[in-house]
């Protein structure tokens, strides 16, 4: 068994190869899944292996496993690092706390309940609010989706679904609200899909259409999740005018903010979740426009009594010192709980609530001017909004999927796709706050280049010639 002290010397060797790789090859050398076991030796035996060759067989992992924190990789609602959150999380690694006790993980407690208060306060939920910190933005609308049920009908927590419940949420939110649904007893055909207008934003005439339908149709109107960042254009649903409703019919509103939740750090853009105090679960994810390293996502609940509610369970070989308020586990939904609270905290206390407010902010930036770029060359069309740190376009009437497939294949950079009604777009994400102006005009330029030297990319009208 080898020391971690000779550990912590591998990995720092392991580090400087994955940063200077980065800096040489901002786009992995890329594996092709077919080749995969053939390439890199992943198999595990019987035998042991000596430190030097499983450095470098990490080495070779090291080197083709996809850069996120590059200035080339824009796939994902996710990039860039931010230095301060990954020491912070390389410290929750060697301190291996569990977040359920007081006991077992001591002052990190305090530390996920001071990110939650400070973040109660600033959206504007009172004094009975709390949160906890999820696995994900998924488990977040989970973790909303129960408490709403329980809230409508308390006698399912123990005799399980006996109503008919109904629950609602955009055509454009992210896709987990159709498996949530499903887990948690009411059924994906219980899902109301609302109409999104011409900018991706909930109709909130035709949710109060659908609930007042759905009453009359003998359903309870149970839970409505409303958007703040659609998955493919950012876009906002408006929070205010959706609490007027569900405040009228008393659904739970939850606002699912995995996205672009975070704009409520910054003073320029917090007005895009204008009425959150009104709703009854608010979640964001700093591993999105924050910059943690994954996963680190807070739900935060208007009136703590639902948490408890749906989350505590008495467990006397676990709870031995210490009151609730310092038992986390008693608020969430897993027993052992990583301590994903302690990069944010890092990273928030180092650069501050105004350095988070220019995080956000620059992303922000970096989208104007990607927005800037794409209406004023003749060659691209825009599909997107302003307020939106996505960027959707096309270029020369190129197959969307076809060039961000050779793009990623020829290792020029790392983009995705998406749709919007009839329309396929390239979706540039602009979420890496390390990014500068220039590294968004390099991204067009590497992709022109490509384009110019590659002239036979599928078209977009050859596609609907097909479909004939
Ligand atoms: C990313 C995202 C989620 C899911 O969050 P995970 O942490 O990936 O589970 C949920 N909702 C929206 C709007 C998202 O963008």
């Amino acid at each position: 068994m080898s020391n971690i002290g000779s550990d912590i010397v591998l990995f720092n060797e392991l580090v400087e190869i994955l940063l200077s790789e980065e800096e040489k090859n901002p786009v992995a050398d890329r594996i092709e899944s077919n080749k995969l076991y053939d390439t890199i030796d992943l198999s595990l035996s019987s035998s042991e292996m000596i430190d030097d060759e499983l450095k470098s067989v990490l080495k070779e992992i090291l080197i083709s496993t996809p850069k996120t924190a590059t200035r080339l990789f824009f796939n994902q609602l996710f990039g860039g690092r931010q230095g301060k959150a990954v020491l912070g999380d390389l410290l929750a690694v060697l301190l291996n706390n569990s977040m359920y006790t007081y006991k077992v993980a001591g002052p990190q407690v305090g530390i996920e309940k001071e990110i939650i208060r400070q973040s109660c306060n600033m959206i504007g939920y009172g004094a009975q609010s709390d949160g906890t910190f999820p696995t994900g933005g998924s488990m977040s609308n989970y973790m909303a989706l129960v408490m709403a049920r329980d809230a409508k009908d308390p006698t399912c927590r123990s005799e399980g679904m006996s109503k008919p419940l109904v629950i609602y949420t955009s055509k454009e939110s992210h896709y987990s609200n159709a498996k949530n649904a499903s887990f948690c007893g009411i059924g994906r055909s219980h899902i109301r899909f609302i109409d999104a207008d011409s900018k991706g934003c909930m109709i909130p005439e035709k949710l109060e259409e659908q609930i007042v339908q759905d009453i009359q149709d003998g359903y309870i109107p149970t839970y409505v999740n409303s958007t703040a960042g659609t998955t493919v254009l950012g876009a906002f649903d408006p929070i205010d005018k959706i609490s007027d409703i569900t405040e009228k019919y008393g659904v739970w509103l939850h606002v699912d903010g995995a996205y672009c939740g975070s704009v409520f750090f910054s003073d320029k853009y917090r007005h895009l979740l204008k009425g959150v105090e009104r709703s009854n679960s608010f979640s964001y994810n700093a591993h999105k426009m924050l910059g943690t390293p994954l996963t680190c996502s807070v739900i935060l609940v208007n009136d703590k009594k639902h948490l408890h509610d749906s989350f505590t369970n008495d467990a006397d070989y676990l709870y031995q010192t210490d009151g609730d308020d310092f038992n986390l586990g008693k608020t969430s939904f897993q027993c052992g709980r990583r301590n994903d609270a302690l990069k944010f905290w890092t990273l928030w206390k180092s650069v501050g609530t105004s350095g988070l407010n220019q995080i956000v902010d620059q992303q922000f930036d970096l989208a104007d001017l990607a927005r800037d770029y794409v209406r004023n060359h003749p060659d691209y069309t825009l599909y997107s909004f302003e307020d939106s740190i996505s960027i959707c376009f096309n270029y020369k009437n190129i197959d969307p999927a076809a060039l961000c497939k050779a793009l990623y294949e020829h290792q020029v950079t790392v983009v995705g796709f998406g749709s919007f009604r009839e329309d396929r777009f390239i979706r540039l994400v602009t979420i890496n706050a390390n990014n500068e102006k220039q590294d968004i005009l390099n991204f067009f330029k590497v992709l022109e280049d490509f384009a110019a030297k590659t002239p036979n990319l599928k078209r977009i009208e050859e596609k609907a010639q097909e479909s004939f």
